[in-house]
Order: structure tokens, then sequence, then C-alpha cells
């Protein structure tokens, strides 16, 4: 299948009540932040939840205000091009104001369409954001606290489960946040092969038990 029929089906896809909200919203390459014509295969994947409303809105993944600090925490790390895509590819119900994560049911209509991104971007890498993309890995009851900065493997893929950039957003300014975004992008400078740094101790002499 090529590429542009996939985003056709996914574009024009009322296979659950989620259908109502519009345009479905497919996976895209970004470049230094931005969306890319460019598509390529291979690479890393990063898997979030579901389109908010400036991402249904425009019908691009990670184009709002948690993209934005998706694309720089990866660029400043030194991940400049990669595929984005979300396990469902509209926007979930909003309960009292609030986006609600999206549904068994939703998430069960839009999982061909991510096997099929899967099979037709290649990648050899995934990152996954959030409690809803972590369960693609980690079915059932997982507490996604425990498992940041895990690497598992699904799809026989090497794999990183990481926080939601929201999560960041809604909680930016404490301190434990900020240790949390540190280790976060920690975590993608090892899962993409960048050793931490070693300091190498050749000899240590106890000048007391020595
Ligand atoms: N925008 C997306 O495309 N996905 C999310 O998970 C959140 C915001």
């Amino acid at each position: 299948m090529d590429y542009s029929v996939l985003v056709d089906l996914v574009q024009t896809c009322k296979a659950c009540p989620l259908g109502v909200k519009g345009v479905g919203v497919p996976g895209a390459w970004f470049k230094e932040g931005s969306r890319s014509s460019e598509s390529a295969s291979g690479g890393v994947m990063v898997i979030a939840e579901a389109p908010g409303a400036i991402e249904q809105d425009q019908g691009w993944p990670m184009v709002g205000s948690s993209g934005d600090l998706l694309h720089a925490m990866l660029n400043e790390v030194g991940l400049n091009q990669y595929f984005v895509t979300n396990v469902v590819k509209h926007r979930p119900w909003v309960i009292r104001g609030k986006q609600q994560p999206p549904d068994s049911v939703a998430i069960r209509a839009c999982s061909p369409y991510l096997d099929l991104e899967l099979d037709l971007i290649l990648p050899t890498r995934l990152i996954l954001l959030g409690k809803t993309a972590a369960k693609l890995a980690l079915p059932g009851n997982i507490s996604i606290a425990k498992e940041v900065g895990t690497p598992v493997e699904y799809r026989g893929l090497p794999t990183l489960i990481l926080y939601h950039p929201a999560y960041f957003l809604h909680n930016r300014t404490s301190r434990w946040v900020n240790k949390q975004m540190k280790d976060w992008k920690k975590a993608v400078r090892v899962f993409m092969g960048e050793r931490p740094a070693e300091y190498k101790v050749k000899e240590v002499k106890c000048e007391i038990h020595n």
C-alpha cells in the first residue's frame, strides 16, 4: 500500500463515534521541529495519545503546545528527524472542558491504522508517550510513573516509554517536573545510543586503610 492511501483512509475514517469530530489525523514526519513533507522510512517513530483541539483543527499530530515542547526536547538531545503519530486519530470526547483519554472503542477502531503506519514507515526504534501509548507494549493496568525511562520491546523493536510532554506543561513550575524533564532527555540520549558520561577511576588510595 502507498502511504498516501493510508493518509486518505485515516482522514476519512468513520469507524467509531469519534468520526463526527472531522478529519482523522494521520502521522507525519518532523524535521528540526517543523512538519516535513519529506517522507522516509526507518528511524524513530514517536507514538502519542490522540489529537488535541489544535491537531484536530489543523489535521496534523503534535502541532499544539505539547507538540512544541516535544520537538524542543527531542531537538535538544540531537533527535531532529522522526515520525510522529497517535494511538487514536480523532480528538477524544471532552467532558467539562477536559479532554478524556481515548476509550477502548476508539483504540480498537484505530489499531489497524497504527499497524499500517508501522508496516509502511518501518521504524527501527519506538518512543511511546504517556499511558495510552505505553499500554501498546505493556497491556493491562500499568503505572506510568513506574515505567518511564524503561526500555521495552514492542513489535520486536527497541522501545522507550516516556511521560507525555502535556504532563510537564500542566505541572511546569514544580522542581519535581524539572527533574523529570531532565531524566526524560537523558533517557532519550541513552536510548539513541549515547552512553552516559563515565568517569573512570584508575586507582583510589585510602590514606587511612592503606
Ligand atoms: N497532540 C497530539 O497529536 N497527540 C497527543 O497525544 C497530544 C496532543
